[in-house]
């Protein structure tokens, strides 16, 4: 699945875990999350090691759009649930998190094309507009500098929309492939080594990995959806949304938008020294009710009709709009759960997750506490989700195929097969391994996608994007 990222960076490969090790510190991912919260500890005097399952950057990091921004349309739906005080300290963090993102690069001279860019959220909708100053009531109230504007610096114009400076864009895998580099000399990776279990022991945890056991006094899971359902029960306490992505070569303009009508439209631009691209995001489906992934490729036609790169991305999404990161057992934490704003809060994630696990008290601790029980009135987006699942298991067929996927009963096992443009036929099994929810034909990107926690498979089974850690590889008997 090759994004725009992808395309235009380069990294070069870690070894396998191919021993067992003793350590302080376990991560295990390395996406914005992992390597932040990796950075934050090269000093540290711990021994850390950090666990990928693929290449690092390889997972929703890719897909991501890239704005570094604290203009992010949620604080009205924060300011609801978690009052003035809280909502100002969240819009703190993330421009903390801007500040980390820039020292970073700054300390450490990386090139990874930041610009500054302003941001803008506008509308056009006589219900969009009401919402949007309601959003800016809110901005305003809490003390961010908020202007009315109504068109764009290209001269594009809308009826209503606020506009915020000191945001930024950055090409996140050239900014995530350097902290690796950083991260490396002091601090062990390991590529395609997969944790495939945690047993706690007494005053340790063992990790199972494909290829060895990693005994650990602290472990970090930072593999944005956790594979493993208990202790946190992550699939009653959050959903899971999904967005296409297109880039096409086009002017390049200084700044990053949000519609926020009916349908969530983002846009920003990005260029190298190459070419120039505008990109386009639209989305924010619920993939457990909204599995007809062409029809929704099919809106990025409404920019434009050729584009260069085409792609899906996936995150997950709380009932207060706050980040889970902290401790969910003794010495077990986590850092997910960023409602589509990855770049800052897994970079934040990078600086409570290191101050929890060597001790220190952090400012954003009760915050993002992932055992607070504000998420509770997510319960009823969990329930429509729940429905729509079962829904899709009993009408597991569905129509929107072109005819080059069919589903078998293969020996007494249920099978799905994909014939590509030579004919040929690609047999997986139909369900997946994390917990049985039966896949979906992605025939946009080519993949088998899970309605319910968001795995992804390839054409011929083998895993992309867990929480599944195993297969669908079809074996005959
Ligand atoms: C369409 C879209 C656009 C977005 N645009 C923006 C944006 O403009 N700005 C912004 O701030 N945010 C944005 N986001 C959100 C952001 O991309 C994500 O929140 C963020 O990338 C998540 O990073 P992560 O490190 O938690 O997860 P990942 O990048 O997925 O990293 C987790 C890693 O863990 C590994 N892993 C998984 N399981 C295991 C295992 N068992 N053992 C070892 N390793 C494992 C995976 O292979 C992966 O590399 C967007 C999200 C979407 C869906």
């Amino acid at each position: 699945m090759e994004t725009l990222w992808t395309a235009t960076s380069n990294d070069n490969d870690c070894l396998e875990l191919k021993k067992d090790e003793d350590v302080d510190i376990l991560i295990i991912g390395g996406g914005i999350t992992g390597l932040s919260i990796a950075y934050n500890l090269i000093n540290s005097r711990k021994k850390v090691i950090l666990l990928e399952a693929n290449k690092v950057g390889s997972g929703i990091t890719s897909r991501t759009t890239g704005k570094i921004t604290y203009l992010q349309g949620h604080y009205l739906d924060i300011y609801k649930k978690n009052g003035r005080f809280l909502t100002k300290k969240y819009l703190n963090s993330q421009k903390e998190a801007i500040e980390i993102i820039k020292r970073t690069i700054l300390d450490n001279n990386i090139k990874c094309d930041l610009e500054e860019a302003s941001s803008y959220l506008f509308a056009d909708t006589k219900k969009g507009i009401e919402a949007l100053k309601e959003e800016k009531r809110v901005l305003k109230d809490i003390g961010c500098n908020v202007q009315v504007v109504k068109n764009f610096p290209d001269k594009k114009k809308f009826a209503y929309g606020i506009k915020v400076q000191d945001t930024y864009t950055f090409h996140p895998l050239k900014y995530l492939y350097s902290l690796k580099k950083i991260i490396k000399k002091k601090i062990p990776i390991y590529e395609n080594s997969r944790v495939l279990s945690i047993e706690k022991k007494d005053n340790y945890y063992l990790a199972k990995c494909n290829n060895g056991f990693v005994k650990a006094k602290k472990v970090v899971i930072a593999s944005f959806y956790p594979y493993f359902l208990k202790p946190f029960f992550m699939p009653l306490k959050v959903t899971l949304e999904k967005s296409v992505v297109g880039a096409f070569i086009d002017k390049y303009y200084k700044y990053s938008a949000i519609n926020v009508d009916k349908e969530n439209v983002s846009i920003r631009f990005y260029k190298d020294k190459d070419n120039s691209y505008k990109i386009y995001l639209s989305g924010g489906y619920n993939i457990a009710c909204e599995n007809n992934i062409k029809e929704n490729f099919s809106k990025l036609k409404k920019e434009a009709n050729n584009y260069n790169y085409i792609w899906s991305n996936i995150d997950i999404m709380t009932g207060d709009y706050m980040p889970f990161m902290g401790r969910i057992d003794d010495n077990l934490f986590i850092a997910t759960g960023y409602n589509t704003w990855g770049m800052t809060n897994g970079t934040l994630a990078g600086k409570v997750i290191s101050d929890m696990v060597l001790g220190y008290y952090n400012t954003y601790e009760e915050l993002f506490n992932p055992k607070r029980k504000n998420y509770a009135h997510n319960f009823l987006a969990v329930t429509s989700s729940v429905k729509s699942l079962i829904k899709e298991m009993v009408y597991h067929k569905k129509k929107w195929y072109d005819g080059k996927v069919s589903f078998r009963k293969i020996d007494g096992k249920d099978v799905s097969i994909y014939k590509d443009n030579i004919g040929r036929e690609h047999i997986v099994y139909s369900k997946c391994p994390h917990l049985g929810c039966n896949l979906v034909f992605n025939e946009v990107e080519k993949t088998w996608d899970c309605p319910c926690h968001g795995s992804r498979f390839d054409i011929d089974g083998y895993v992309i994007n867990g929480p599944s850690n195993y297969n669908i590889t079809y074996k005959k008997d």
